[in-house]
């Protein structure tokens, strides 16, 4: 019996036994009672240890085809002849899912935007972790009477298909929207999309191809790393200061690595909550148009603007269109509706909706005609001065009980947005204090899943101050604190 070990193979060693051992029942090189050399033998004979092939052989007895016997070891029960006699509710044997992935999901992505979404779920911890709006506020009443408009007049367009690229009518309220943040865009250059998630996936499978590098600010928000990598492409971060990416170094590394995108968060950026100044904003236009390299502008928080003035976007400096500019309702209304909207040139746009016709065909019919109402009803305004004022309560006071609990901190106070960005001053073990913190009943996000570099050790958390309710704002900083005395004291 002769089994090929590769030692730099992915496919775990135990796998690789076990598959050679499979092939060779399969195709009878080793038939129906042959005894296989014990554990201990095979493991000595192939340099690998005794507890890898008694995985393997483990996994050979699941799938029916070898099994054990005190003074007779471990022996071939498989034979074809017997499949004829197998009861067809035997079919079908035991799939290993693992071993037929693809390439690309073979990789470990980093699952933290599940955990957050479950962690969510558990009713008992408060959760400082999401990237969510406050149930508290939701437009409930102006959303029932929608629904029920919709569902007296509009039944029969509710219950049908959507154009690819979105609802006229939502098309529409989206310009006249963008035309109040300073862009001019036509119908044909709007598309309507699942949420920015989406957006940003049509765009990358559109446009990069494995091993192109795109240059990101550091942090940034892992949702679009791990997108970016999980499609092949090369991420590179670029540091930021308070007042957005390092312009110095973003060309440098232009120069150096020659992007296919740059990808920023100019409003309230996630994590950091930082806005990019005017000035930066004009300069990494220019820098764009110099080195020839479009931008990818993410703008899901742009509305929620707290205090102080509310600054173009990149789109709207953007002359020669070298931006592609996405934004989203998941921050403002609901998350659960999965709508948001990317705008582009009308060629990019016709591009883009092969792959979003590819994977949902368009965005959910209901949805789009329920934000489509509330914009045209002129609901949304008067809900997004409601919601700006709430959110900077709750901002203020999330900054007031840490500043009180926390002399080792030091809080980026975003001009608005959604999250805090805080960073110890001295060097702590993130991870342990996210354990304790759970089990106290309090959760965020550590500073290290927003960095590029994997394993990066981090000073930062970020905290979410939108979600919970104010009276958890003030226990679940108490938690927090609680959290941190226990781990000095141990
Ligand atoms: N971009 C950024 C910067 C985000 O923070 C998020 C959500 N956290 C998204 C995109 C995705 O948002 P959506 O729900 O619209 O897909």
């Amino acid at each position: 019996m002769k089994i090929n070990i590769e030692r730099d193979s992915k496919v775990p060693l135990y796998v690789q036994i076990k598959n050679q051992i499979r092939d060779m029942i399969y195709s009878k090189i080793i038939p129906k009672d042959y005894v296989l050399p014990s554990e201990r033998e095979l493991g000595k004979s192939l340099d690998v240890n005794r507890s890898t092939v008694v995985k393997s052989y483990e996994k050979l007895k699941e799938e029916g085809l070898i099994s054990s016997q005190v003074g007779k070891g471990t022996y071939v029960i498989y034979s074809d002849e017997d499949i004829s006699n197998v009861k067809s509710n035997e079919f079908p044997k035991s799939l290993f899912w693992d071993e037929i992935y693809s390439e690309s999901s073979k990789n470990n992505y980093n699952t933290v935007i599940n955990e957050i979404m479950n962690i969510h779920d558990n009713g008992k911890t408060i959760s400082f972790a999401g990237g969510i709006p406050s149930p508290d506020l939701f437009p409930k009443e102006e959303f029932n009477k929608i629904q029920k408009n919709l569902l007296k007049s509009k039944v029969e367009e509710i219950f049908s298909h959507s154009p690819v690229t979105g609802h006229k009518g939502l098309k529409k309220e989206i310009k006249k929207l963008m035309l109040g943040r300073e862009v001019r865009a036509s119908i044909k250059e709007i598309m309507v999309t699942s949420g920015s998630q989406q957006g940003l996936d049509v765009i990358v499978r559109t446009f990069v191809n494995p091993n192109d590098i795109i240059l990101v600010e550091e942090p940034t928000f892992f949702g679009a790393i791990e997108l970016f990598k999980s499609l092949g492409a090369k991420v590179i971060g670029v540091p930021m200061d308070k007042c957005g990416i390092r312009i110095d170094i973003l060309e440098y590394l232009i120069k150096k690595h020659k992007p296919k995108f740059i990808y920023v968060i100019p409003n309230f950026h996630n994590p950091t909550g930082i806005t990019m100044s005017l000035e930066r904003r004009y300069e990494i236009i220019k820098i764009s148009g110099k080195y020839g390299i479009p931008i990818i502008e993410d703008d899901p928080y742009g509305e929620l603007l707290y205090e102080g003035d509310a600054l173009p976007p990149l789109k709207a400096l953007d002359r020669f269109n070298y931006v592609l500019y996405l934004s989203s309702f998941s921050k403002v209304i609901s998350l659960g509706l999965r709508v948001g909207w990317i705008v582009a040139p009308e060629r990019v746009i016709n591009k883009l909706s092969m792959f979003k016709q590819l994977t949902d065909l368009h965005v959910n019919t209901l949805s789009q005609n329920m934000i489509c109402e509330f914009l045209r009803e002129g609901y949304y305004e008067k809900y997004i001065k409601k919601i700006r004022i709430e959110y900077a309560l709750k901002r203020d006071l999330m900054i007031k009980e840490l500043e009180k609990s926390f002399k080792e901190i030091e809080i980026y106070k975003p001009q608005g947005g959604f999250y805090l960005w805080c960073r110890f001053e001295k060097k702590i073990d993130i991870k342990v204090l996210l354990k304790k913190s759970i089990t106290n009943g309090v959760n965020f996000v550590s500073g290290n899943f927003f960095t590029v570099k994997d394993k990066e050790e981090t000073r930062f958390i970020r905290l979410n101050f939108t979600y919970p309710k104010k009276e958890e704002i003030i226990i679940g900083i108490n938690r927090l604190r609680k959290s941190l005395d226990e781990m000095i004291e141990t």
